[in-house]
């Protein structure tokens, strides 16, 4: 799925290189409460691999022989220089662009691994698991902690969150996430998603908006078995 996807700012294909997805979970609460996950002290954080990564726009494709794959739409965060322990106006400066995304996840294979209290890459790490918008420059969106984050399935609203309601702001997430992992140019912060989320089906049409700054149309489509 990696196939054919660059990272875009502005409307310009980059020449960074696909760097690995830092995922928070469950950074608004109404979204823990909704799974019945407790609300988190600090973020707990997951990786998707480059592999994951795909275009949002046009069309997604699920695995349709796991379960449920659920949408999670979250503002996702382009880095463009190296972060290790970093401050936060070190963060900033490292932010080359904003955009919109899906955290998919086969919601009944990772309640499995849960139980077991096993990792959740099977469940959020495979091919095509990271569709992601086009990106725009952080002087162009204004206020990243007053962003609205809508998806519409099939015309219903569904999700229709404020990036206010972080319970870990973009710029201290970043800061966290350096004190464990590097982050490098071309990598991507996916920053939790707000309640709402639910199941996809063959042939759903989505809309995706970030604020009024970016929007995608896209349809679910099957993957094909023998690419899982
Ligand atoms: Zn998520």
């Amino acid at each position: 799925m990696t196939q054919g996807y660059q990272h875009i700012v502005d409307g310009d294909m980059t020449s960074l290189p696909l760097g690995k997805v830092v995922c928070v979970g469950r950074n608004y609460a109404a979204h823990a409460r909704e799974l019945n996950n407790p609300v988190p002290t600090e973020p707990v954080l997951f990786i998707k691999p480059n592999t994951a990564l795909a275009t949002l726009a046009g069309a997604i494709y699920i695995p349709s022989h796991l379960g449920e794959c659920h949408f999670e739409t979250e503002i996702s965060v382009l880095i463009g220089q190296p972060l290790t322990q970093c401050t936060e106006s070190q963060a900033q400066a490292a932010v080359l662009g904003v955009g919109i995304g899906l955290d998919l996840t086969l919601r009944d294979l990772q309640q499995q691994l849960k139980d077991q209290s096993l990792p959740w890459e099977k469940a959020k790490s495979f091919d095509g698991a990271c569709p992601v918008s086009e990106f725009v420059s952080p002087d162009r969106l204004g206020e990243l902690q007053n962003q609205q984050i809508r998806l519409s399935l099939n015309q219903q609203l569904r999700q229709d969150g404020n990036s206010a309601d972080m319970l870990t702001p973009v710029l201290p997430l970043l800061v966290y996430i350096s004190q464990f992992f590097t982050l490098l140019p071309g990598d991507l912060v996916f920053t939790g998603t707000p309640a709402g989320v639910g199941p996809l089906a063959i042939g759903d049409q989505l809309d995706v908006s970030l604020s009024e700054v970016i929007h995608c149309r896209t349809e679910v489509r099957a993957k094909k078995r023998e690419a899982l």
